[in-house]
C-alpha cells in the first residue's frame, strides 16, 4: 500500500512511525513532513493547507491511502476533492469539519441535539452588542472566536474589563484575522479536562484510549497556553462507569445528530470534555487527532493502523480490530526557549542518536529540520519524547530519563507530565 500522510508535526511523525510498522505498507510520503519524518518517509515540500497542491502531488504519486493530520486541509475541503475522484482518504468532509472550523456551527449543533455543553449567552459580530451582553453574564466567562485561530481563539475572562479587552482585540482590531469575525460567549465550566477521540467510518465507530493533554507552558498548569506540552494515556483516566456515561450522553448522540443533519462524518473526531460536577460536557470538537495526544495514543496501539485506516476509507471499519497495550504511555514535549512567545530557530539538537537506542522510547519530531548530517530546531514545539510502560510511573520515568539526554540551546519542558495521573493511581484512583 502506497500511503500519503498530510502534515508535518509530532502527530504526523507518530502516524508515519506506526504506519511504517505495517507489513501492508510499501512506501510512505509525507507532505510536508519534518526533520524526523524524513528518516522514515519521503518528505515532499507541499503546503498541507493548499488543496490544489496536494491534489497535484496525489496525481503524481497515486497513493492507495491518504491520511490527513491537521485541521486546515480538512476545513479547506481536501477530502471532498479526493472523494470526487474516488481516491481513498481518511478525514471528514469540509462540511463535517465545520465542527471545528466554526465554534458557532458546533455550538448550534450541540444545542439542536441537546448534547451536554456549556450554556451559550449569544453570538456577536458587533463590539457594542457583545459589551452589552456582558451585563447579564456570570463570571468567569468563556469568549471564543468562531473560526480557526491557531489555538489563540479562546479566552477565559474573570471580569468585564478583561472580557472587553479580548473582545476589542478580536472583533475591533481583528488581531486574530478572519477567524475572529464573529465570537460566542458561553459559561466557563470547571472540572478536569479529558480528550476522548473516536475513529468512525460514518456507520461504525471505535473509541481510542483516553488521554490527557497539558496545555499550559509551566509545571502545575501555570503560564500561558501552548499547542500542548505533553500528554499521557492510561485506562485509569476513564473508569468504566464514566466511559459508559460519555458514550451514552455524548458520543452516540453526536453521531446520531450528525446522521440526522445529513452530515456523514468519516475520520477521527476529537471530543474535548470537561468532567463537571453535573457530568461530562463538551468543550469543543476537533475534526482530527490531537497533538500531542496522538503520540501517547500511537504508543499504545497494538493493531495494524494501515489496515484499520484503509477499512475506514473503504467504509468497512471493524471496531474489534483496535486492540491496545495495557499499561500507559506518555509524551513529553521539548520546546524552544521563549515558546509559546517568540523563539529562535536553527539550534542544533544533540543527543538524538544516543536516546534512539533506548528501548521503550521513541523521539517524535515536531519542529525540526535536517541540515546536512545534523538536525536543527525549526518550531516552538521541537520534539515529543514518547514512552510506554507497564504503568504510568514506569512510562513517565523512562520518558524523563531520555529527556535529560537531549540538548539544544534554550530547550525547556514540563517536569510534571502525567504527575496528576500517577498521584491518582497512588491514591487508588
Ligand atoms: P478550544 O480552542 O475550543 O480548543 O478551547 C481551548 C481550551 O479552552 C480548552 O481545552 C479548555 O481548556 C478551554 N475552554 C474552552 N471552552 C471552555 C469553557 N466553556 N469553560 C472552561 N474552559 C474552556
Amino acid at each position: 500500500m502506497k500511503t500519503l500522510v498530510i502534515g508535518g508535526g509530532g502527530r504526523e511523525h507518530a502516524l508515519v512511525w506506526k504506519l511504517k510498522q505495517s507489513p501492508l505498507v510499501e512506501k510512505i510520503w509525507c507532505a510536508p513532513g519534518n526533520g524526523g519524518i524524513a528518516a522514515e518517509a519521503e518528505c515532499v515540500a507541499v503546503d498541507a493547507g493548499d488543496v490544489s497542491a496536494v491534489i497535484a502531488l496525489a496525481k503524481k504519486i497515486q497513493p492507495d491511502l491518504t491520511i490527513v493530520g491537521p485541521e486546515l486541509p480538512l476545513v479547506n475541503g481536501l477530502t471532498d476533492a479526493f472523494r470526487k475522484r474516488n481516491w481513498p482518504i481518511v478525514g471528514p468532509s469540509k462540511q463535517a469539519a465545520q465542527l471545528e472550523g466554526s465554534k458557532i456551527f458546533s455550538k448550534e449543533f450541540l444545542e439542536r441535539h441537546k448534547i451536554p455543553t456549556a450554556k451559550m449567552y449569544g453570538t456577536f459580530e458587533s463590539v457594542r452588542k457583545a459589551y452589552a451582553a456582558l451585563s447579564s453574564a456570570s463570571w468567569p466567562l468563556a469568549i471564543k472566536a468562531d473560526g480557526l485561530c491557531a489555538g489563540k481563539g479562546v479566552f477565559l475572562a474573570g471580569n468585564a474589563e478583561e472580557a472587553k479587552e479580548f473582545i476589542a482585540h478580536v472583533l475591533e482590531k481583528k488581531e486574530l484575522g478572519p477567524g475572529g469575525n464573529r465570537i460566542l460567549l458561553e459559561e466557563a465550566l470547571g472540572g478536569e479536562e479529558l480528550s476522548f477521540i473516536i475513529l468512525t467510518d460514518g456507520k461504525s465507530y471505535a473509541p481510542l484510549v483516553p488521554t490527557r493533554d497539558h496545555k499550559r507552558v509551566f509545571d502545575g498548569n501555570e503560564g500561558p497556553n501552548t499547542g500542548g506540552m505533553g500528554a499521557y494515556s492510561t485506562d485509569d483516566l476513564l473508569p468504566d462507569e464514566l466511559r459508559k456515561g460519555v458514550i451514552a450522553s455524548i458520543v452516540e448522540p453526536t453521531l446520531r445528530g450528525l446522521a440526522a443533519d445529513g452530515i456523514p462524518y468519516q475520520g477521527f473526531l476529537y471530543i474535548g470534555l470537561m468532567l463537571t460536577k453535573s457530568g461530562p460536557k463538551i468543550l469543543e470538537f476537533n475534526c482530527r487527532l490531537g497533538d500531542p495526544e496522538t503520540q501517547a495514543i500511537v504508543a499504545r496501539m497494538d493493531f495494524d493502523l494501515a489496515e484499520v485506516l484503509k477499512d475506514v476509507a473503504d467504509g468497512k471499519l471493524d471496531a474489534s480490530k483496535l486492540r491496545w497495550k495495557a499499561g500507559a504511555s506518555v509524551c513529553v514535549v521539548l520546546a524552544s526557549g521563549g515558546y509559546p512567545g517568540e523563539f529562535a530557530s536553527g539550534k542544533r539538537i544533540g543527543g538524538l542518536t544516543a536516546v534512539g537506542q533506548n528501548s521503550g522510547v521513541k523521539i517524535l519530531h515536531a519542529g525540526t529540520k535536517r541540515e546536512g548530517d545534523t538536525v536543527v530546531t525549526s518550531g516552538g514545539r521541537v520534539l515529543g519524547v514518547t514512552a510506554s510502560g507497564s504503568s504510568l510511573n514506569a512510562a513517565v520515568s523512562t520518558a524523563y530519563k531520555a529527556c535529560t539526554k537531549i540538548r539544544f540551546d534554550g530547550m525547556h519542558y514540563r517536569k510534571d507530565i502525567g504527575a496528576h495521573g500517577t498521584r491518582l493511581t497512588a491514591a487508588g484512583g
